[in-house]
């Protein structure tokens, strides 16, 4: 039967307990968090928050850790960041040890609940013998599509993990996702095919990954060791090999100082690129990102 009492009156009796049920789950003053139903998510670096908001949607909430505008390589977490690893489910990182800091901080988190997903596990790695600014393997493997895409395979496992009620939206989210970066993939590989130079200087070894895949060449580097300026000696070697090679491109990045780099290309009549491998805030977007740097290898390469 419909009750046919006065709206009002029966609003304010269906308001009572509701309020009391409010009060108990927050309890003895606590403030309610403000996504209390969302999966906590710290991601190492910009180009994993971005995989891992775009695998996880609506459904969970990504702290990004080292800032966009920082070098993962010299980076320092904050004292608040680690406190926020003590409430969160998984912790995305690009490994390749470019999260130094990642074993003291999971350590010092002691947060029995936390999934740590390093996404490179199982990729083939580049370790130059002359690499002497990552000292080891090169963490840049992000910047191969082919090997994004594994690492977004490994944050819907670890996703799936920690939030199994969800797991057919977390693989409908990577299956999407995944198709897009097929796209980017099939035209870089267009678009490179069209270049009539295919090497390159770079700042810093960012674009190893990049150019294994598709068939480009880092003739030599011109940071020797992280954040620390190339000295005289150490820029005309550069500019050596440059003339040598006939070099049409330096690539240079957002997240270094570019004036080495700028030296070097207005010296032997090279163009600059200035690429950007991290990506940059509001909205970093690793598709959008990967074809800015594209357009700017371009203009120098073709
Ligand atoms: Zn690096």
């Amino acid at each position: 039967m419909v009750d046919m009492k006065p709206a009002g009156f029966g609003s304010i009796r269906l308001l009572i307990p509701a309020l009391l049920i409010a009060f108990a789950v927050t309890g003895c003053g606590r403030q309610p968090s403000k996504h209390p139903s969302k999966v906590l998510v710290a991601a190492g670096i910009a180009p994993m928050a971005n995989f891992a908001k775009k695998v996880g949607g609506d459904l969970v909430r990504v702290e990004l850790i080292v800032p966009p505008n920082a070098s993962p390589h010299t980076y320092q977490p904050s004292p608040h960041q680690m406190k926020m690893l003590t409430r969160a489910s998984v912790l995305v990182l690009n490994g390749v040890k470019l999260e130094f800091w990642a074993d003291k901080l999971v350590e010092a988190a002691n947060n029995p609940r936390l999934i740590v997903v390093n996404t490179s596990d199982g990729l083939p790695l580049l370790t130059e013998s002359d690499d002497k600014v990552h000292g080891g393997a090169n963490p840049h493997v992000w910047l191969d599509p082919i090997n994004a895409i594994r690492q977004v395979e490994a944050i819907r496992n670890g996703l799936v993990k920690a939030d199994p009620t969800h797991a057919r939206i977390y693989a409908q989210n990577a299956r999407r996702f995944i198709q897009e970066i097929k796209k980017l993939h099939a035209d870089i590989s267009d678009e490179v095919k069209k270049w009539r130079s295919r090497s390159f200087i770079s700042f810093h070894p960012a674009w190893a990954y990049f150019a294994r895949r598709y068939g480009l060449r880092e003739a030599a580097v011109i940071e020797k060791s992280p954040g620390r300026e190339p000295s005289p000696s150490e820029i005309k070697q550069v500019v050596d090999i440059a003339c040598a090679i006939r070099a049409r491109a330096i690539f240079a990045e957002t997240q270094f100082s570019t004036k080495p780099a700028e030296v070097i290309a207005e010296e032997i009549g090279a163009k600059l690129a200035i690429l950007d491998p991290i990506g940059k805030p509001p909205d970093y977007d690793y598709i959008k990102t990967m074809r800015a740097n594209l357009d700017q290898m371009a203009k120098a390469l073709r």
